[in-house]
């Protein structure tokens, strides 16, 4: 999968959710938090993986079960304080979690349970070609770009019109 197609998606599953809890977060926060998670496990992979000679098709420890659990633990913690300290973004933590959460199921981990459970099939990452991925011999690379695409400027239209927020930003947590 691709930039467009996980930050695209992972917005629009996120501001799905946050349309269904009636939240109203500042959109900026949203966004940066969201697609920021959207693509960590790629900002820390695929850099890892070119300076390690490819491994692991850069899909590598951030790509694991392993990984979005801790950032789940990580999410949790920070919700609590913010949750009890009562600040307007203290949904924000759960919706990285979820985001990053998305990107493993985009890049349909499950198809690499080497990755997806490491260490349980031992410390090493399968080697594998890397790539910034084959998006026109895929499909469903494709598909996911496009849907991505249009989520994205669907978003833009939403906040350009000042409609991204129901109640405006000042509408609570
Ligand atoms: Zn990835």
């Amino acid at each position: 999968m691709f930039p467009l197609g996980h930050v695209g998606i992972a917005l629009g599953v996120a501001f799905a959710l946050v349309r269904i809890l009636k939240k109203s977060p500042d959109p900026k926060m949203f966004i940066v938090i969201v697609g920021v998670a959207a693509v960590l496990p790629d900002l820390i992979d695929k850099p890892i993986g070119l300076l390690y000679g490819f491994q692991g098709g850069g899909r590598l420890v951030a790509h694991t079960l392993l990984f979005s659990v801790i950032v789940m633990a990580v999410s949790l913690v920070a919700w609590r304080v913010a949750t009890r300290r009562e600040l307007a973004i203290s949904f924000l933590p759960l919706l990285f979690t979820l985001a990053v959460w998305i990107h493993l199921l985009l890049d349909l981990m499950w198809e690499v349970p080497e990755v997806l459970l490491w260490p349980a099939y031992g410390l090493g990452f399968p080697t594998g070609e890397f790539s910034w991925g084959h998006l026109t011999a895929s499909p469903y690379a494709m598909a996911g770009e496009v849907v991505g695409a249009i989520i994205l400027v669907y978003l833009a239209l939403l906040l350009f019109l000042g409609r991204f927020n129901v109640e405006g930003p000042e509408g609570g947590t």
